[in-house]
This record gives C-alpha cells, sequence and structure tokens, in this order.
C-alpha cells in the first residue's frame, strides 16, 4: 500500500484519536436553558421535554446545587408567568417581583460564581403572545417594540444579569439595548448575547409548551428567519455585530449547520453561541427511547457537530449530562 494512503496510523489510539478535533467540548462551553415560573414552590414536569422542568424560586437552590457542584458555569433564565396579567406591551416582564428578576438576585446572591444569562422576549407576557408591540392591524410596530425590549433588558441588567439575550427578533433592537445599556450604566456590566439567526423553525413545540408562548393568532414568520434564507441570516448577523452585539446565536442548531460554520467567518472575532433547542433535545432523546442509537453517543454526536461548525458556546438542555459525562 502506498505511504500516502495510510491514514489509521494518526488515530490508533483513544487520546491521538481526541487530538484530531480542533477544540474540545469543555464544561464552560455549557450554557443551561431554565424555565422559572411564578408559583415559588413549583417543580413542574413539562412532559414534551424530557427531564426539564418549570422550577419556583423556592426550588432552585435544591436543583441547582448538585450542578454547581459538578461545575455549572452558567445559566440562560427563560420567564414562564402562569399567574400574572398580561398586556399589550408585555408589563410583567421587568416586574421586579417577578420570576426572572427575583431568580436573578437569588442566584446572585446564592452562587457569586455562577453567569447569568437571561431571555429577553415579550411573547411570555403580552396578552397577544407576540414578540413585539402590534399596531392595530396586528402587524409589529418597530419602534415601540426595541423600545420596551430595550427597556426590559436594561431592568435584567440592573437586578444583576451578566449577559441579556434578546430573542425577539426585531430589527434594530441590538443597537437600542446597546444604547440603554450604556446610558444606564451597564455598558461594562453587561454582556449583550444577540439571537442573531433565529430560524422560523418547527423544533420550537416543546419550548411553547414549557414557556406557554404560542402566539394568540398568527406565526412568527415576519420576524423570525425562513429557514432557508442563508442570505438574510448573514445579513442579520452582520447587523448584530455592527450594532453592538458581544456574542452572536444561531437558534435551532442541528438543522443550520451551515449558518454556523458561516457565521464563524463572518464574525471571526466574536465568540459564537448555538441553542439545540427543546425539539432537537426532544429528537435525541426519542430516537435513544426508540432504540436507534445511544443516548450519550448522539449527544455528544450533535453537540461536537456544532463545535466543528465553529461553535464557542452551546446552549443546551443536556447540560446536567454532559457534566456528568465529561467527568469521566
Ligand atoms: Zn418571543
Amino acid at each position: 500500500m502506498d505511504i500516502s494512503s495510510i491514514l489509521q496510523g494518526g488515530y490508533q489510539h483513544p487520546l491521538s484519536r481526541s487530538w484530531q478535533a480542533q477544540r474540545q467540548l469543555t464544561k464552560e462551553m455549557l450554557m443551561y436553558p431554565i424555565f422559572i415560573t411564578d408559583d415559588p414552590d413549583a417543580s413542574d414536569i413539562i412532559a414534551s421535554l424530557p427531564n426539564q422542568r418549570r422550577w419556583g424560586i423556592n426550588k432552585l437552590q435544591g436543583f441547582l446545587d448538585p450542578l454547581i457542584r459538578k461545575g455549572l458555569r452558567s445559566v440562560i433564565l427563560f420567564g414562564v408567568p402562569l399567574k400574572c396579567v398580561k398586556d399589550e406591551r408585555g408589563t410583567p416582564a421587568d416586574d421586579t417581583e417577578g420570576p426572572v428578576i427575583s431568580a436573578i438576585r437569588l442566584l446572585r446572591d446564592l452562587y457569586p460564581s455562577l453567569y447569568i444569562a437571561c431571555d429577553v422576549c415579550l411573547c411570555e407576557y403580552t396578552s397577544h403572545g407576540h414578540c413585539g408591540v402590534l399596531r392595530t392591524d396586528g402587524t409589529i410596530e418597530p419602534e415601540p417594540s426595541v423600545a420596551r425590549i430595550a427597556e426590559v433588558a436594561l431592568n435584567y441588567a440592573k437586578a444583576g444579569a451578566h449577559c441579556v439575550a434578546p430573542s425577539d427578533m426585531m430589527d434594530g433592537r441590538i443597537k437600542a439595548i446597546k444604547r440603554a445599556l450604556i446610558d444606564g450604566g451597564y455598558g461594562n456590566r453587561c454582556t449583550l448575547m444577540s439571537y442573531s439567526a433565529k430560524f422560523a423553525s418547527g423544533l420550537y413545540g416543546p419550548f411553547r409548551d414549557a414557556a406557554g408562548s404560542a402566539p394568540s393568532f398568527g406565526d412568527r414568520k415576519c420576524y423570525q428567519l425562513p429557514p432557508a434564507a442563508k442570505g438574510l441570516a448573514c445579513r442579520a448577523i452582520q447587523r448584530d455585530v455592527g450594532e453592538g452585539a458581544d456574542i452572536i446565536m444561531v437558534k435551532p442548531a442541528l438543522p443550520y449547520l451551515d449558518i454556523i460554520s458561516h457565521a464563524s467567518r463572518l464574525a471571526p472575532d466574536h465568540p459564537l453561541a448555538c441553542y439545540q433547542v427543546s425539539g432537537e433535545f426532544a429528537m435525541v432523546h426519542a430516537g435513544a427511547n426508540a432504540g436507534v442509537y445511544e443516548l450519550r453517543t448522539m449527544a455528544f454526536e450533535t453537540v461536537e457537530s456544532m463545535i466543528r461548525a465553529g461553535a464557542t458556546l452551546i446552549l443546551t438542555y443536556f447540560t446536567p449530562e454532559f457534566l456528568d459525562w465529561l467527568e469521566v
């Protein structure tokens, strides 16, 4: 056999196989999405999202203590208000007694080393379930939408969030949030992570069950990106870099690895996040339950594909499992 034919000599040992990756998954790369609800004692199973729960503020310590001991470094909080009065502009989003702001304060107190990001959107808090403020004809009105979203982001920063992450996909919101953070004195105290390329995906179903955030009419296709829109995703990424995003995100991850790869070239000097969303997570579980593959093998394979594509930060519901799996 020719010398040039032989590759296997280079990866015949487990250690030399690990050297074939340009980057390895580490605990620092994992951000765990957590649902916080307004019943302080809640520990509610979410049927469509395996092993995940809606947590009340009084249950957070019992839930997180073991994960912190295993090396959990960061979380992203999603508010799930079940009792509040929703209105047109999402007033309860930054209620100082609401679940998100209460959770930020508590977690800052309990875990000084835990990095706390907050999803910023209005849909969980608006009466119509859309991510912005609407005109009477039901279309998004951009200016009041971004003004309100920036206000919420600043209030999360004031409560102690290390990072605010707008998922609303309104035009101009990154600039508005960055301005609000700077003017409010948080420009150098809070990171802005943009859901830059967020696609109108079929993979958000379990999340909507978890967060109760399905729109009451219509859909989100006028602000989330069409799945085939690579050019639009590139423009959104470049725009958000220009508007002051500190971290860029692609969401969902697995069907959009090409976008992640493209984003890593478009924004090579920014951390690049991707969100392994609820439906992707449920899909990996469903396949494992059906005997198609082993859960751990496929969890690693999906996340490693994201890292290979260029992601440096991964939001995943598999975080608790990875904290165990990366131990050995
Ligand atoms: Zn939303």
